[in-house]
């Protein structure tokens, strides 16, 4: 109610009206046309397979990322689109697997070793790692300090038990930690045995100080259970290619604005997905979904009053850097950008937004819903449970009202950066279901009379984020500049 409160007298304040913002029989009478489009001719099925199966695994920064960078260009150039560009920034490193990583348990009996390199680890020195396994009990700084002594030019065991109930945050400061305590490398529980889930463990991009491998769960209580016996020693070997200090390009493309050209909608999504399928899933379908809203904005022939500008991400599987950097470089822009839609969770039906812990959007959301009934995605949730998930963040925090999709996740999340995310496991319809619910919200914002919702003052920033117990992990990534 305080929120609402606020929003209504700035409503009669400011030079941005806000309340409820109305949509027009007109708005919605070109939201049917765009929503029936999309779900009879919508092309982002076709879009997710050039990306997945013709461009393929998009590492941030590597030649198939380059690759998508151009394609994406292109197809926002022939679906007539204005000032498609990119816009370069910075990546600490670029990551890319080299040789499959090997390994095997030496002492107590030999056995072989279900095993990958994690993203974002150097490669294993030239003869491999080989050392004495220690379990480490608890990833905290008072359980490193128990162990210290046991650390340095060992191999480090951890698993869920010894990463139990760690905050992202937490978690990061006690891997630094770690680092410091010199271990010969660390070896992380993944999947269970033969199935790799990739990612990194740093947040900004940067290289880890010693190899890190990813070995399957049964592997993992394996040697635990042999620990209990006596000592274990393994090696493993695997090579990476990585290259420092590369620029990286998120590509950006504009409906201009009919009557506020200088108001912006963005719709985003990552461009760049892990390794070890094509990232059809993640995020593939979300990169499809912006291209569709975008093909399907401009049939409809009717331009929204406000520009809706197209972002596609790189480096948000290391961190949300390239979202980060772009809502850093347009900081001064800030003020007239109204909303940012992201779509970064599969392709399952939509059940309609995260608001993101913005209760004060919901008003606006209201008059919405209406257009999004037929579709089955009419719902919000205040749920923070993605807040420092995905790309969204870098302009929450600088006071912008975001939308996250919201999807069904519970396939997805069976696939989720493991070497089943391929394009068979896309759905045409749901994915049109979710493109057309993008489509339909980012019309109705960028072409209501009035604005979704005020921007949030630092302050209400600081507020929202105690409220949702999230203040301490943002203090840690703003120190860290992961956050602006
Ligand atoms: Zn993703």
């Amino acid at each position: 109610m305080y929120r609402f409160a606020i929003a209504l007298l700035a409503a009669t304040l400011s030079p941005f009206s806000y309340a409820q913002m109305p949509v027009s029989s007109e708005t919605r009478a070109t939201v049917s046309r765009i929503v029936g489009d999309v779900m009879v001719n919508g092309q982002a099925y076709e879009y997710d397979r050039q990306l997945a199966d013709t461009v393929g695994p998009r590492l941030t920064g590597s030649s198939n990322y380059v690759h998508a960078v151009a394609w994406a260009q292109d197809q926002f150039k022939q679906l007539g689109l204005s000032n498609v560009h990119t816009e370069a920034w910075k990546m600490k490193a670029t990551w890319e697997p080299e040789t499959a990583a090997t390994g095997r348990i030496i002492t107590p009996r030999e056995q072989t070793l279900h095993i990958y390199s994690m993203g974002w680890s150097p490669s294993t020195p030239g003869s491999g790692v080989k050392g004495d396994v220690v379990y480490l009990q608890h990833l905290t700084p008072e359980g490193l300090d128990a162990q210290k002594d046991k650390i340095g030019g060992n191999v480090v065991l951890l698993d869920n038990k010894s990463m139990a109930d760690l905050e992202l945050t937490q978690l990061l400061r006690s891997l630094d930690k770690l680092g410091r305590l010199g271990p010969r490398a660390v070896m992380i529980v993944g999947g269970a045995n033969g199935t790799e889930s990739a990612s990194a463990l740093s947040f900004d991009g940067s290289i880890a100080p010693v190899p890190i491998a990813q070995v399957g769960y049964e592997d993992v209580q394996l040697m635990k259970r042999m620990l209990e016996h006596g000592p274990v020693s393994v090696e493993f070997s695997f090579k990476n290619r990585i290259r420092k200090d590369v620029e990286v390009n998120n590509v950006v493309a504009e409906i201009p604005g009919s009557e506020l050209p200088n108001e912006v909608v963005i719709v985003g999504a990552h461009l760049d997905s892990w390794h070890p399928a094509t990232g059809a899933q993640d995020n593939g379908t979300g990169v499809a979904t912006a291209l569709d809203v975008a093909r399907a904005i401009k049939a409809s022939g009717k331009a929204p009053r406000r520009t809706v500008r197209f972002v596609l991400f790189g480096g948000e599987e290391q961190g949300l850097i390239g979202s980060v950097a772009y809502a850093k470089a347009h900081a001064a822009e800030m003020p007239s950008i109204d909303c940012v839609l992201i779509s970064d969770t599969g392709a399952q039906p939509a059940k309609g937004w995260y608001v993101m812990g913005r209760e004060d959007e919901t008003p606006a959301l209201s008059n919405v819903e209406p257009l999004l009934a037929g579709l089955g995605s009419n719902q919000t949730t205040t749920s923070v449970e993605f807040l420092y998930e995905t790309d969204h963040i870098g302009f929450d925090v600088q006071g912008v009202p975001t939308l996250v999709l919201w999807n069904d996740t519970d396939k997805y999340f069976k696939l989720h950066h493991k070497a089943s995310d391929s394009f068979d496991s896309v759905n045409q319809a749901d994915l049109n279901q979710g493109v057309a619910t993008t489509a339909a919200t980012a019309y109705a914002i960028a072409d209501s009379a009035q604005r979704i919702a005020p921007h949030d003052t630092p302050a209400q920033v600081e507020e929202f984020l105690k409220k949702a117990n999230q203040w301490d992990d943002y203090q840690y990534f703003k120190s860290t500049g992961v956050l602006p």
